[in-house]
């Protein structure tokens, strides 16, 4: 069975033409997936019931099953979500002023085995279909509509567990089902993919014709520290890594994010501030500070208010843009891999 929201437009419609239909059946179903949410074959008024009989057959409109929902006092939404299979995902929705953004998984656990990520300690089962990233999305506008009719996520990143780059294909046919305005419409401005650094995988995502973000997890100015927290980067260091930044700002026309965790006495000091200065110097990105949210599965700490404080004073006096990362849901297991670790007795 081929679940139909896994499918980008374009790959429909040639499923369309496939079966002997017009190519605009694709744009007929995608009205009825996207807009009308119609939630079974039958309610498809306008699709002759001989066709509705050969969907019915071949494809399907399955969501994932929320396994776990947590509420936050301040109304971030951490979902556990079941597959098919039985493996579980977390999803998280943030409520910012501007819109309600989701944080999706690509993967179901990750093998990238960063030191500070719960994630990445658990290891990696499997890669998210399009469908289960998609579907993602789905569950998360229903229980938005539950609660006020207007209401529908506007941002995704794909920051949650996994690398998206290690399932690159899922992740483009998810984002252009995403992206289509007859799909969910949300606008690529709106879009942010989270790469641990895979230098392949920024090219490629630099070819795309897309106007999405991308944000790299970069975390540490030198090799030698970047090592013993990412070991991705034993295998594609920062010079690696830069020169695929520096192509994809070229190619893409667009600048990235560079994400910083901070650990307490790790790589939080003025002289690492120094170093990430000098290392972005030659780029147009920007820093996004992230304050450590620990985990019993690792030792870090995060580094204190005033630490942070000085850190982002350095870059901002040395004319780098850095901002702190807004924290939602401490109250409720919100950072990576959490909510499933625990639910898994892990934590
Ligand atoms: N694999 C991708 C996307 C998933 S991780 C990537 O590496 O970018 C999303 C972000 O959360 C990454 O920047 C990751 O380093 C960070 N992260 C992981 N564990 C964290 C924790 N306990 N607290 C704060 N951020 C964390």
């Amino acid at each position: 069975m081929i679940n139909l929201y896994g499918l980008p437009l374009h790959k429909l419609e040639q499923l369309m033409l496939d079966e002997g239909q017009k190519k605009y059946r694709a744009t007929q179903l995608y009205i009825w997936l996207y807009e009308k949410r119609a939630t079974s074959f039958d309610e498809m008024s306008d699709i002759s019931i001989k066709f509705r009989e050969v969907l019915k057959e071949k494809y399907c409109l399955e969501i994932p099953k929320i396994h776990t929902k947590q509420v936050s006092s301040d109304g971030t939404i951490k979902l556990l979500l079941e597959l098919k299979d039985g493996y579980k995902v977390e999803t998280v929705l943030m409520r910012y002023s501007y819109g309600n953004a989701i944080c999706v998984s690509s993967q179901v656990g990750c093998s990238m085995g960063c030191s500070f990520c719960s994630s990445g300690l658990l290891g990696r089962q499997r890669n998210l279909t399009s469908d289960e990233l998609v579907g993602q999305v789905l569950v998360m506008n229903n229980l938005l509509r539950e609660e006020n009719k207007g209401q529908r996520v506007t941002h995704i990143v794909v920051m949650g567990t996994g690398e998206p780059f290690d399932n690159y294909d899922n992740v483009m046919d998810f984002i252009r089902v995403v992206n289509a305005q007859k799909g969910l419409a949300i606008g690529a401005r709106h879009i942010t993919v989270s790469t641990c650094g895979l230098p392949d995988g920024i090219r490629k995502y630099a070819r795309e014709g897309l106007q999405t973000n991308l944000a790299i997890s970069l975390h540490a100015p030198n090799d030698e520290l970047r090592n013993e927290l990412m070991k991705i980067n034993k295998v594609f260091n920062l010079e690696k890594l830069m020169e695929a930044i520096k192509e994809y700002e070229e190619i893409a026309n667009r600048r990235v994010t560079y994400e910083y965790l901070l650990l307490s006495g790790i790589n939080d000091t003025l002289e690492h501030a120094a170093e990430l200065t000098k290392l972005i110097k030659g780029t147009k990105g920007y820093v996004n500070l992230i304050p450590y949210n620990e985990t019993k599965l690792c030792d870090y700490k995060r580094s204190s208010g005033n630490r942070v404080h000085a850190f982002l004073d350095y870059l901002t006096n040395h004319g780098v843009t850095a901002t702190i990362r807004k924290e939602f849901g401490s109250d409720i297991d919100a950072a990576c891999g959490q909510l499933k670790a625990k639910c898994e007795g892990k934590l």
